[in-house]
């Protein structure tokens, strides 16, 4: 179907020649311009402030206009006015919700009365001598999606305002809030503004996706753009931007459905619906009209945005409220288009203690960012077995998820502590909270400092059985946790992850010296290498695959490398490479079949002759070949299974996905199955006791592993291997210490027979019961 979309909307703008909003829209540039030089001009901002009513008085004919700003909890306080009594400047104040002047803040949308004084929510203020005055109009000043003050006009005869003067008027209070957000208000009357830490405090709860304190000031995540000017010098110019960003809009997203073009589920449907709305007439004409009344593009977008914001906010349905961030990431990506650029992680201009902030993230997005700078995440969703919580926990940052209304809540550089131990993010925290943080952050690196102690005991139970305890890694900044923690060695190395911080594919060369030096700061300890598992959410920047209805169950992991051999061909050359005669351990991930692992072993085999055939010196002996298990299918191959290969892992993140059925991104699916539910922990006693039978080590290296109660109980069931983040195995290390593993052992054999959701209670009542320090 040809696009019609794009040619609609150069249609619509065909007739439009500037000036050509006839008086009204020549008047109301008149006004901006006029604004924009008092804006610009000497003295105070306080004076400024009062020249800027006095101006918006007289052009618009208005008896009275008057600016409140917003300041600590939530008050509106009259700031400047022309036409009230001027004592009542920086008295009168009326809280969010009080008086028609609250109540357009409360809700930020405009409201237009011919009789205010008998509206319900009008709320006289004797000292203000607003008697007289019987029509009100007023709109609300915002910046970003907080309101921060309320500019009103009044008339004496009673009168109906037209939309259009709605419009001016909303029109001007961009430019006022350019005054009102710059801060330089605050020194004078100490109000509260953008980015200043007494703005009142919100808490708000989510699911911890990984433990941890931090403070830090809030990055949004793909922010929308600075405006940097809100006044047009010229309106045509304006006008020809936002067309040509309209096209390129249009032209971004027709790729997008091209490329999802062979899907018919859901992400065809959001760009579909994305297309929708980019060609809605009534969104782009009154973004054109307010162009037209003199605001530069980016203003315009933006101002059209708070209106559609505060309309949709009003909704109560739950469908039509989602369309509002819809239209939102709509906005962002028109306002980049605008810019020209992709705002995204500018790292030059970012604070030194990130918090960052997002609806959701994928992997790559994170590794975007500086690590040395972040200090936690937060999500507005996101779930625990995600990738970019597995990163996030390599990072050792805490990490939030499922805050609602996260993103309406915080603004840019907004203070923030993160409680990745609870699931509590605290925005803007007053100062008795920062103290008591602070204190526990303390603590925190205190109990840091013990795990640090444990590094050169062994990691042996309470009744002398030994515990093999290796990490899980994937970027250069964890190899120095062999040394500290003490690890035995890696026991999961995610090659994919280097691949995915690089904006191009590593050739052979590069993914030799990666590795070598991966086995170099190993030093002789085992390193299990996992060929790539790309696909699912773990998506190559270079690597564009097409969007499958179903990714997790589709084309991933060794699945894409048996039908591209030479992509993983070229990984086991290197790997072969780098291993420079010692000991090479390879581990294919995803593996559903034997058949799948003939096939594997049988491009090892051609790269091992490659080799030979060049003269390399590779020692068939020192490369043991070992399989995640991770796909319930092999459960019911394990002889042959065993028979082939060198060693095994659990992959127990995608086990559980994969037994029950449960998407493990899903936000809805968070706590819906357990991993100590007696089904997984028959399959994980199975598995044990199949390797037990063939002698051949076993590991557990999914997220199971780094946590103290899954660990214990994964030793119960007779693990000796465990694999985690470099962050859990202090904690770890403390749980197994002080376990007494046959009586435990014992209790657990006969708990999973019963038929509970989890085994998760009786496993904390048993560790409270018998000392065990979780
Ligand atoms: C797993 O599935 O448990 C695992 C360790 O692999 P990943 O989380 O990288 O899929
Ligand atoms: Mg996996």
């Amino acid at each position: 179907m040809p696009d019609t979309a794009a040619a609609t909307v150069r249609e619509s703008f065909k007739s439009v020649k500037i000036p050509s909003g006839g008086l009204h829209a020549a008047m109301a540039r008149r006004l901006l311009t006029r604004l924009r030089d008092v804006m610009a001009g000497s003295g105070s901002a306080q004076s400024r402030l009062d020249k800027i009513v006095t101006l918006i008085a007289a052009e618009t004919g208005a008896d009275v206009c008057s600016c409140y700003v917003m300041r600590a909890g939530e008050v509106l306080e009259l700031f400047a006015t022309r036409g009230l009594n001027q004592s009542a400047v920086h008295k009168t104040r009326l809280r969010v919700g009080e008086g028609l002047v609250g109540d357009i803040a409360a809700h930020a949308r405009p409201v237009a009365l011919a009789n205010a004084q008998s509206h319900p929510n009008f709320a006289y203020r004797p000292e203000t001598g607003e008697d007289p005055f019987q029509s009100l109009m007023g709109v609300p000043i915002m910046r970003g999606s907080r309101v921060r003050g309320v500019l009103v006009i009044q008339h004496k005869e009673r009168r109906a305002y037209a939309e259009e003067e709605v419009e001016t008027l909303q029109n001007i209070a961009m430019v006022v809030a350019e005054l009102v957000a710059a801060g330089e208000l605050a020194s004078s009357q100490e109000i509260l503004l953008s980015g200043d830490p007494v703005l009142l405090p919100s808490r708000l709860s989510g699911i911890s996706l990984n433990p941890g304190l931090a403070i830090g000031r809030a990055v949004l995540h793909r922010p929308l753009p600075t405006i940097r000017q809100t006044v047009a010098d010229n309106p045509a110019l304006e006008l020809q931007r936002f067309l040509a960003a309209i096209e390129s809009l249009h032209s971004a997203i027709n790729d997008l459905l091209a490329i999802t073009a062979n899907a018919n589920g859901e992400s065809r449907d959001i760009i579909e619906t994305y297309k929708m709305f980019a060609a809605d007439r009534g969104w782009l004409n009154r973004i054109r009209e307010a162009i037209e009344s003199g605001l530069t593009a980016e203003a315009a977008v933006q101002r059209v945005q708070n209106e559609t914001r505060a309309r949709m906010s009003q909704l109560t349905d739950a469908y039509l409220r989602e369309r509002l961030l819809d239209f939102e990431d709509l906005t962002n990506r028109l306002l980049q288009h605008l810019a020209g650029k992709d705002t995204a992680a500018e790292s030059g201009t970012l604070p030194d203690d990130i918090v960052l902030v997002a609806r959701s993230l994928g992997p790559a997005e994170l590794l975007d960012y500086d690590r040395r700078r972040l200090r936690a995440l937060i999500l507005e969703e996101g779930s625990p077995a995600s990738h970019v919580a597995i990163i996030a926990r390599a990072l050792d940052i805490p990490v939030v998820a499922q805050c609602a209304d996260l993103l309406t809540l915080v603004d840019p550089l907004d203070p923030i502590i993160v409680d990745g131990d609870s699931g509590q993010v605290l925005v803007r925290p007053g100062d008795d909270a920062q103290a008591a943080y602070t204190q526990s952050m303390a603590l925190k690196s205190e109990r840091k400092k013990l795990y640090a102690g444990l590094r050169d005991l062994p990691a042996v139970t309470a009744d002398g059985v030994a515990v093999s305890l290796h990490l899980n890694c994937g970027m250069s900044i964890d190899l120095p946790y062999l040394e500290s923690t003490g690890a035995k060695g890696i026991g999961l190395y995610r090659t994919e992850i280097p691949f995915m911080v690089r904006s191009t594919y590593p050739d052979v060369a590069a993914q030799v010296e990666l590795y070598k030096r991966v086995l170099d700061v190993a030093a002789g300890r085992p390193v299990n290498f996992r060929t790539l598992d790309i696909g699912a959410d773990k998506s190559l920047p270079y690597f564009a695959a097409e969007p499958q209805e179903n990714p997790a169950l589709g084309w991933r992991a060794i699945r894409m490398g048996l039908d591209r051999p030479a992509m993983l061909r070229q990984q086991l050359r290197a790997m072969l490479m780098a291993a420079e005669g010692r000991e090479l351990r390879v581990m294919f991930p995803m593996v559903s079949e034997v058949a799948e692992l003939m096939s594997l072993g049988h491009f090892l085999d051609l790269e091992i002759a490659r080799l030979h055939r060049k003269g390399y010196d590779v020692d068939r002996a020192a490369v043991k070949v070992g399989v995640m298990v991770e796909v319930p299918s092999l459960l019911w191959q394990l002889p042959e299974l065993l028979a082939r290969v060198d060693f095994i892992s659990i992959g127990s993140n995608d086990l559980l996905q994969y037994l029950f059925a449960c998407d493990r991104g899903d936000a809805r699916m968070t706590g819906r199955f357990d991993s100590l539910s007696p089904p997984m922990l028959r399959v994980l006693r199975d598995l044990v006791r199949a390797a037990d039978k063939a002698k051949i080590p076993l590991s557990v290296c999914g997220e199971m592993a780094g946590k103290p109660l899954e660990a214990m109980a994964l030793l119960g069931l007779g693990v000796r291997n465990l694999s985690m983040a470099p962050s859990a195995i202090g904690a770890v290390k403390t749980m197994l210490r002080s376990l007494d593993l046959a009586g435990f052992s014992a209790y657990l054999e006969e708990a999973m027979e019963g038929h509970p959701h989890s085994l998760r209670p009786i496993l904390n009542a048993f560790a409270r019961d018998h000392g065990v320090v979780l």
